[in-house]
């Protein structure tokens, strides 16, 4: 058995199997795709200490220091379900995987990530990291200047808009109900802003480009059934953040959003078992945030290890 092994190969996962190795005990790292959404980053410039960087290479900076420590490295495998150590015989965490094999640790990291939810319409996968993004505090700055449309009026629909609205010269924002779900209070500031304009009953129905980068959005009026487009550089999707914890409901404490619940040690609800990164209910969700709440549940779990004396 391992005394650590980490589920997720993203920047969490990656940052507490160098801490956990690094203390001699014996790490494990499974991963469904080692890298996770860093690999499908484009430009990457808000790591701090690289001024710019592209998804794939900081990737296999990450897995060349991971691979530089005694870690078990086991990609291409989905884990499928958890069993505590108080519900298995071995007295150990267990993790199936999908190909049936059974890990069997004394602590656990479940590292395995989100997704963003997509429009899921024509174009949007042709033109992501060309126009079409999911991060305002990643790629903002690269619309300075120019109008962008924000697709979501929820509370992180909103966030983006007022972000966004201090460093582009417009903003759209679209909402596909006929009013805005984000709190009053970020509603209100949204609508003091000169450069939004707010557009509700919007259905996006099409990412428009010109073969190299987004030139405009087609969305329709559920009111009048009317197709519009509009013309515009770049387009944040901000209709929700999935986190990859479907395969651990009723195991451990989850948020309303799926996210799981951690402690400032990256303990969840369930004992010996961590979390870290954007699978948890931690409120900002980035590659320098993630790998730092890994470090800290590896350190976390260390901790634990010490002190449960059952070996
Ligand atoms: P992830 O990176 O999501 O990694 C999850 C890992 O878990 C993967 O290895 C995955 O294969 C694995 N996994 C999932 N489920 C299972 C399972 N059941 N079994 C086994 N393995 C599993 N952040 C920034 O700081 N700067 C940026 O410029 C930036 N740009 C971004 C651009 C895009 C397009 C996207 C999508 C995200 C961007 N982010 C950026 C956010 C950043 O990528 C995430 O915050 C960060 O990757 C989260 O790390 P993580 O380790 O928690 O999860």
């Amino acid at each position: 058995p391992y005394d650590f092994l980490v589920v997720g190969g993203g920047p969490a996962g990656a940052a507490a199997a160098i801490y956990a190795a690094r203390k001699g005990i014996r790490t494990g790292l499974v991963a469904e795709r080692f890298g996770g959404q860093v690999l499908d980053t484009v430009g990457i410039e808000n790591f701090i200490s690289v001024k710019a960087t592209e998804g794939p290479k900081l990737v296999a900076s990450l897995e060349a220091h991971v691979r530089d420590y005694e870690v078990d490295i086991i990609t291409d495998q989905r884990a499928a379900k958890l069993t505590p150590k108080t519900q298995s015989r071995s007295g150990l965490v267990e993790v199936e995987l999908a190909s049936g094999a059974t890990l069997k640790t004394k602590a656990l990291l479940l590292a395995t990530g989100a997704r963003w939810r997509e429009m899921q319409v024509p174009g949007e996968q042709e033109y992501r990291g060309r126009g079409v993004a999911y991060c305002p505090h990643c790629d903002g700055p690269l619309f300075k200047g120019k109008p962008v449309a924000v697709i979501g009026g929820g509370n992180s629909g909103v966030e983006a808009a007022i972000d966004l609205a201090g460093i582009v010269e417009h903003v759209t924002l679209l909402e596909f109900a006929s009013s805005l779900k984000a709190d009053e209070v970020l509603q209100r500031k949204l609508r003091s802003l000169p450069n939004v304009t707010i557009i509700t009953d919007a259905q996006t129905t099409a990412v428009v480009g010109n073969g190299e980068r987004v030139t405009a959005l087609q969305y329709r009026d559920r009111q009048s059934g009317g197709e519009h487009q509009l013309a515009l550089a770049g387009i944040f999707v901000q209709i929700g953040l999935v986190p990859n914890s479907e395969w651990l409901k009723g195991d451990l404490e989850l948020s309303r959003f799926g996210e799981i619940v951690v402690g400032a040690r990256g303990e969840t609800s369930v004992p010996g078992v961590f979390a870290a990164g954007d699978v948890t209910n931690v409120p900002y969700k980035q590659i320098i945030i993630a790998m730092g709440s890994g470090a800290n549940a590896a350190l976390g779990a260390f901790d634990y290890l010490i002190r449960s004396s059952v070996e």
